[in-house]
């Protein structure tokens, strides 16, 4: 069984400094992530997407709040 606290796909850890949720609408979760099994972070959610191929992306981004004072940020 596969760790939930961590994308699903790529392995990263949820709520870590890389982390950026995206959530999107329930329709457009079950395309991209039929396994429901626990989660995918942004970038594997849009990698998944572009497989997919025809299907647009409504989505919410939550940035990690420390994002805009990193040092890369501006
Ligand atoms: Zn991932």
């Amino acid at each position: 069984m596969r760790d939930k606290a961590k994308c699903y796909d790529c392995g990263m850890p949820y709520g870590g400094t890389n982390w950026v949720d995206l959530t999107l609408p329930n329709d457009q979760w079950d395309l991209v992530f039929p396994e429901h099994e626990g989660l995918l972070c942004a970038n594997c959610i849009v990698k998944r997407a572009a497989k997919l191929g025809a299907i647009s992306i409504e989505a919410k981004l939550k940035l990690p709040e420390d994002y805009l004072e990193a040092p890369n940020a501006k």
